[in-house]
């Protein structure tokens, strides 16, 4: 049960694991190197999950310095090397590092946080073995019951708060997905999610390595036509997982190639290739937040395939999904439980999750996991915050956004501001939107359309044209009373848009 990809590490030496700019590192050079660097890290002296910083480009540090930690008995935390030092100082802090681990290229940076912090820097090498022999009984492996990963929320809706997960749990999720997308050792991955957050960590990244699959790096830094090209060049990739705004640039990225003048021949052949390529791919996953159903039917239209959209937490792992079965999967919803995990709705429409990849808790913080817990049924169940809708003919769950911040109180209904975001961007003049309530005295709060146009159709000029966008489909009390057209909409790391703090940047 412990360490299981240690332990497939292991069983599959020779195995290539990971591949970046045309090199390949076997599961083998990665474990060899990863066990020197446990010992330079001192195993299980710090007391129990003790935790190590990662601060690695996407690269093999990455792995050896997360495999390392769990050799050491210790709690790796990986962290954004494009974060601000402030902000990583934060996090260094709020784990009680232990160690900073990082990759050649981020020296400076590290160096300045332990200045900073008083913690320790050691830097990250792999090991340039060729066929490594890494003999099993030098391998001290943790228990199910340790600290393997600490990970941060995606910092949303406030300051990221940082989820235990146990080896145990992790193997579960890894388990849990593995299972329900028939993740299989031939699998190869295309990755260019960051890797301080769930989706880039456990998702793509670690459950591919519980399979003995191959994961190419593409770096953390998201290039529609990077994608494109190693997605056409290496036929080998069979699966891609992003937030729904990278597929929305990957296809406009196409758009503009069909749409060139001039271009003819050339980008024609281009955009044929891009196409055979989306084709191609076993499975797309979206997640992170809502996929706009316009996204997902131009990508149906040109892959011939729905994407998989799921649903999840870091404090929980993946809690719904669409099927693998492709021709099953429902535009605008997220499907059903996945393996090993349970799912409740509260009167108020609340999702509530039981599941073996359940965190252990928030990192120090008894309180604040207390209070994310409730029970049902003598049961606990966590508080996801989001609220669903369940469809009893379909048996699946749609999301309906966060009850802090998606459902908006107007006139007396809940309005979902995902229904609404939907409909704005099935319309060409709207190139992105983001839908926030904001107080009013006679509505309770008012609905508030933020709206970057699309220049290229034009069309859209005031607040009249925007509800004429929505009088087809929604009903009165989900038409917005207000637009604001900006040139760009603030999004996270993972494409998400805080909308306490757009609501705020609203006049009144
Ligand atoms: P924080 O908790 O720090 O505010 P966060 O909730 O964005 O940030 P994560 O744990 O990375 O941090 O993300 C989980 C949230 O992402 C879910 O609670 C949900 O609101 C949203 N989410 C994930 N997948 C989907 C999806 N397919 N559709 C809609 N929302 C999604
Ligand atoms: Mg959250």
């Amino acid at each position: 049960m412990a360490s299981a990809i240690l332990r497939v590490a292991l069983a599959n030496k020779g195995r290539a694991a990971l591949s970046l700019l045309g090199k390949t590192y076997s599961y083998g050079n990665l474990l060899a190197s990863a066990q020197r660097q446990a010992q330079r890290i001192g195993a299980r002296e710090r007391g129990k999950d003790a935790c190590v910083v990662v601060l690695a480009e996407s690269g093999p540090e990455y792995l050896i310095a997360t495999w390392a930690t769990w050799l050491s008995g210790m709690v790796a935390v990986p962290l954004s090397p494009s974060h601000p030092s402030k902000e990583l100082e934060y996090f260094v802090k709020d784990c009680g590092a232990k160690a900073i681990l990082h990759c050649p290229s981020l020296e400076e940076k590290a160096r300045g946080l332990s200045s900073a912090t008083g913690v320790g820097t050691d830097l990250v090498e792999c090991a340039d073995v060729g066929d490594v022999e890494v003999a099993a009984e030098a391998l001290d492996l943790p228990g199910e019951e340790d600290g393997a990963l600490l990970v941060y929320t995606s910092g949303t809706t406030g300051k990221p708060k940082g989820a235990l997960h146990t080896h145990g749990s992790l193997e579960y999720q890894m388990r849990s997905m593995s299972e329900a997308w028939e993740w299989q050792r031939s699998d190869k991955i295309l990755h260019c999610l960051p890797l301080h957050h769930i989706h880039g960590m456990v998702n793509a990244l670690h459950c591919a390595h519980f399979n003995a699959a191959h994961v190419e790096f593409l770096g953390s830094s998201f290039s529609p036509r990077r994608v494109w090209d190693a997605l056409a060049e290496d036929e080998s990739i069979s699966v891609f997982m992003g937030v729904p705004t990278m597929y929305a640039y990957l296809l406009s990225h196409l758009d503009r190639l069909k749409g060139s003048e001039g271009g003819g021949g050339a980008s024609d052949l281009l955009y044929l290739k891009y196409v055979e390529a989306a084709k191609r791919l076993r499975l797309a996953v979206s997640g992170s937040s809502a996929c706009p159903v316009p996204v997902m039917q131009k990508w149906a239209g040109i892959s011939g395939e729905v994407l998989l959209e799921r649903y999840g937490m870091s404090e929980t792992g993946m809690i719904l999904s669409n099927p693998l079965e492709s021709g099953r999967r429902i535009v605008g919803t997220v499907g059903r439980p996945l393996p090993y995990v349970d799912v409740e709705v509260t009167e108020e429409g609340e999702l509530l999750v039981r599941s073996k990849c359940m965190m252990k808790g928030y990192y120090n913080k008894p309180k604040e996991t207390e209070a994310a817990f409730v029970q049902v049924g003598g049961e606990d169940y966590f508080k996801t915050g989001d609220s669903v809708a369940f469809d009893e003919a379909s048996g699946v769950y749609t999301i309906k956004g966060r009850i802090s911040a998606d459902i908006i109180k107007h006139k007396g209904y809940k309005v979902s501001a995902l229904d609404i975001e939907n409909v704005l961007l099935s319309h060409s003049c709207v190139k992105e939107c983001a839908v926030v309530g904001v107080g009013h005295e006679l509505f309770g709060e008012a609905i508030v359309a933020v709206v970057v146009k699309n220049e290229e159709v034009g069309g859209l000029e005031s607040l009249g044209d925007l509800q004429a966008l929505c009088k087809d489909h929604l009903a009165d009390y989900q038409t917005p009373q207000r637009v604001e057209f900006r040139d760009e909409i603030p999004r996270n790391a993972m494409g998400k848009v805080n909308k306490r703090e757009l609501a705020k940047s609203i006049s009144s």
